[in-house]
């Protein structure tokens, strides 16, 4: 098996609905590309019939391979398995549900045969999507930004083209709770930009509730900045000032005037809210502790079950199993 110019990765979970339509628009613009290709699903312990209907097309047609991943491992990880597998020149990584349009990958491509390493997708418009996604997510790019010292685009997801050397690179960052397109940034190489609208969701849900949106922005900030940790500092040393500066105001009081130190109240007041914000400090620190944690504890970072059209021929169907639940403390 000659190894193929482009690969394509497609992370998926619970994906059923989509999967036919979205297989159908990656064909047809692969097969108009006049390049060598391999499709690679990669099935993040879907609860449904994805992976069946995966192994289903994979029989069919060669070009599309499959892994199977043991449980949900999530989206982030899903893509590095992917890129893991995947033997060709150039990767592009790109959504299911079709929010990313197939249709942008040969312009990806024409950059990227230009001399660029990394072609990103950068989205000039979202449609179909809620207020509340637009807006935390704006939020966030920007909060991210702010945050670190390298430069991670905003408004770009993991739609992307990387150059083999990029992913061989991408290959020796093991950090665990990764957050691919930040490590992208940070490997630096030659970056480009192509703007494209993301469309609505093909059909189906959100796989990423704000549980998951969550996790994946405290990874995003932990990963590439502490400042965070600094917060404590900074809040110290105002509190403490402060403190201090209404402590010469009580000794003034009591030594120079008869007003006598009232509030229940205020005591109240003041010790839950400097008991929070410690509290808050010490989550933030239990972040980082968590995550130092799972990278001490060493454990592969992803388990597959099966492995299709790869070349290791012999493999097992997978099966949608609904009555054994995923263990979601785990997942994510
Ligand atoms: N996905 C995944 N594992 C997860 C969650 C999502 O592989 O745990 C896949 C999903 O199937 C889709 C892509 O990641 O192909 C992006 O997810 P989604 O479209 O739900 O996210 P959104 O576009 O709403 O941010
Ligand atoms: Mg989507």
């Amino acid at each position: 098996m000659n190894n193929p110019i482009i690969s394509v990765v497609v992370p998926v979970y619970n994906e059923e609905e989509v999967i036919h339509e979205s297989y159908a628009r990656l064909k047809d613009v692969l097969e108009r590309l006049q390049e060598s290709y391999e499709l690679i699903f990669v099935n993040d312990g879907s609860r449904d019939r994805t992976a069946e209907i995966i192994c289903d097309i994979c029989a069919d047609d060669p070009t599309v391979r499959l892994i199977d991943f043991a449980r949900n491992f999530g989206h982030q990880t899903a893509i590095t398995a992917g890129m893991d597998y995947a033997k060709g020149d150039a990767v592009i990584v790109i959504d299911a549900d079709l929010q990313d349009p197939p249709e942008v990958m040969p312009e990806m491509i024409a950059k990227w045969r230009e001399g660029f390493d990394v072609v990103y997708g950068q989205r000039a418009k979202r449609e179909g999507e809620s207020l509340f996604k637009r807006f935390t997510s704006a939020v966030f790019y920007r909060l991210l930004q702010k945050l670190t010292d390298i430069h991670i685009p905003v408004d770009t997801g993991d739609f992307r083209l990387i150059d083999r050397k990029v992913c061989d690179a991408l290959k020796s960052v093991k950090e665990r709770n990764r957050y691919v397109r930040g490590i992208i940034s940070w490997l630096g190489f030659k970056q480009v930009g192509v703007e494209f609208v993301r469309e609505k969701r093909f059909a189906g849900e959100t796989k990423y509730p704000l549980k998951k949106m969550l996790r994946f922005a405290f990874d995003a900030i932990t990963s590439f900045s502490y400042k965070p940790l600094k917060l404590a500092t900074y809040v110290g040393i105002i509190v403490s000032l402060s403190g201090f500066a209404y402590m010469l105001n009580v000794i003034y009081l009591k030594l120079f005037t008869n007003a006598t130190i009232t509030g229940w109240a205020s005591m109240m007041s003041v010790t839950l809210f400097f008991n929070g914000v410690v509290l808050m400090m010490l989550g933030i620190i239990g972040e980082y502790i968590g995550r130092i944690y799972d990278e001490a504890k060493g454990r592969p970072l992803y388990v597959v079950r099966e492995e299709v059209n790869f070349a290791r021929a012999g493999w097992r169907k997978p099966v949608a199993v609904q009555a054994n639940p995923t263990p979601y403390s785990l997942a994510a």
